[in-house]
């Protein structure tokens, strides 16, 4: 880990050479008693807006942990502007999605209700949690906005009209991945979502209105049928390789 700081910690509080930082309880057990550090040690803190920090713990005790921040060892670095739009799959694998899709460097997770969606809720809040260790352990220093469970037409319906939104259509009628992605608009932008259906596949009025939508690319993920969060993981890392941040 560069600058030899291991521990990463993701904090909502603003970062500031003047500032001590308070953790949460449940991040002052983490230093406790899982990591055993204690006053003098070192770690890194990020917020998501104000670069990476090193910060030396004060205090720490059962409950509570006070850092105080040393000095700035990254600048602030955004992710690509992505947005994973996916219908909720089992627990163990959408946990899962949001770890991985949070190393892949996903900005915004968002659930959405199809018609064969089998899931009826999503626990937002484990959702979070799950980007936020993927975040902290990914070296990233932003963490992905997890936004409610919606309905599909609904999020259609708001969708920004200068966003593509790849639709993986898994009945193979859409482009070739690779062909859609070499498109210079789609090459180009670093503003782009990707909608992936349900174990059930989409429905067919679902796909037939977002085949409609002028700002929606139907792409196809080969000749096998994949799993939701494989189709999800593909697509971005696909994305990143021909138009994101792994050029
Ligand atoms: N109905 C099938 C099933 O029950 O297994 C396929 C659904 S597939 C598991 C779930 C989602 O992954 C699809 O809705 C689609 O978004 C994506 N997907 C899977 N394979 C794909 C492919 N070859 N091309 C495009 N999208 C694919």
């Amino acid at each position: 880990m560069k600058d030899g700081l291991e521990t990463r910690l993701h904090v909502a509080t603003p970062l500031d050479d003047a500032a001590t930082v308070a953790v949460t309880e449940a991040q002052a057990h983490y230093l406790r008693n899982v990591l055993r550090l204690g006053p003098g040690d070192e770690l890194a803190l990020f917020n998501g807006r104000d670069g990476e920090w090193r910060a030396r713990i004060e205090s720490a005790d059962k409950k509570a942990a006070t850092l105080a921040l040393v000095e700035q060892t990254r600048p602030q670095r955004n992710e690509p502007d992505v947005w994973l739009v996916f219908a909720p799959i089992k627990r163990a694998r959408i946990d899962f999605l949001a770890q991985k899709a949070t190393e892949l460097g996903v900005a915004v997770l968002w659930p959405v209700m199809t018609r064969r969606t089998i899931v009826d809720r999503v626990n937002l809040d484990r959702l979070a949690a799950n980007a936020i260790e993927a975040a902290e352990q990914s070296d990233r220093l932003t963490i992905p906005e997890v936004r409610e469970l919606e309905k599909l037409d609904l999020v259609l319906d708001a969708w920004p009209a200068d966003r593509p939104l790849i639709l993986c259509d898994e009945t193979h009628a859409g482009q070739p991945l690779a062909e859609a992605l070499s498109d210079d608009h789609l090459s180009s932008t670093n503003t782009v979502g990707f909608v992936i259906g349900p174990e059930g596949g989409f429905a067919e009025e679902e796909l037939d209105r977002l085949w409609s939508l002028a700002f929606v690319k139907p792409v196809s993920l080969g000749p096998r049928l994949l799993r939701a969060d494989t189709a999800a993981l593909a697509v971005v890392a696909a994305w990143q390789t021909m138009a994101g941040d792994w050029r």
